[in-house]
């Protein structure tokens, strides 16, 4: 019998897209008062250099403008970007699920990986703390206890009081996501909506998740 459901954030609970969006537009205002140009142009520089590569935008930036920078400045940017209060949603069929699984009277919880401030912000400013019972951000174990590592979901078992065989995870990247269920009888679910960013992505060891759906509406079939 199913008594927890677990979700991974970016990409199943909420777009990321949207938290790069939403980062953006801060920090083009930040560069618009430090540097120089409106920030609308730099926001669409941003999104543009970052569709290009999503790696060193901000540096990128600065070369195209011509501008010299410091590590440092960098640095403070990056601050800027990751500890910004942003302004995201939840996919549409989250809440309902929710109230459904809260209905069958099954936890929820979330892990996610990511670097621990931004993932306190998207959580405090989806109110997440007060809608889902455990919460574990794999970063503030430490970085080598990302995900695949199987520390996170140990945490939830114990914090739920529950067995691996009564949990359900679900999430988006094949290369991290359904790994666990190698390790513990956890029932994997692989969300692939239709922006499906990891659809090309390689399974960590060829582990593939049990059940495949496209929306959370079809979570509530599996369970
Ligand atoms: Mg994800």
């Amino acid at each position: 019998m199913i008594k927890a459901v677990i979700f991974d954030l970016d990409d199943t609970l909420i777009p990321e897209n949207k938290y790069v969006e939403s980062g953006f537009n801060i920090v083009s205002k930040y560069l618009e008062q430090q540097y120089s140009g409106k920030s609308e142009d730099i926001y669409k520089e941003l999104i543009c250099l970052y569709k290009e590569n999503s790696k060193n935008v901000f540096n990128r930036w600065f070369d195209k403008k011509q501008i010299k920078y410091t590590m440092e400045e960098i640095k403070q940017i990056v601050k800027v970007y990751r500890e910004h209060k942003p302004t995201i949603e939840f996919y549409s069929d989250v809440i309902p699920t929710i109230k459904k699984l809260k209905e069958k009277n099954i936890k929820i919880g979330i892990i996610t990986d990511g670097y621990v401030e931004t993932q306190k912000a998207k959580l405090q400013s989806l109110n997440a703390y007060s809608i889902f019972d455990e919460i574990v951000i794999t970063d503030e174990l430490g970085r080598q206890y990302w995900k695949p590592h199987p520390r996170a979901f140990e945490i939830m078992k114990k914090k739920l009081n529950i067995e691996f065989e009564e949990m359900i995870y679900v999430g988006d990247n094949p290369e991290k996501d359904f790994y666990i269920g190698s390790l513990y009888p956890i029932a994997c679910v692989r969300i692939c909506r239709n922006d499906c960013i990891y659809g090309d992505k390689k399974y960590k060891n060829e582990f593939r998740e049990k059940y495949k759906i496209k929306n959370l509406n079809e979570l509530m079939e599996k369970i």
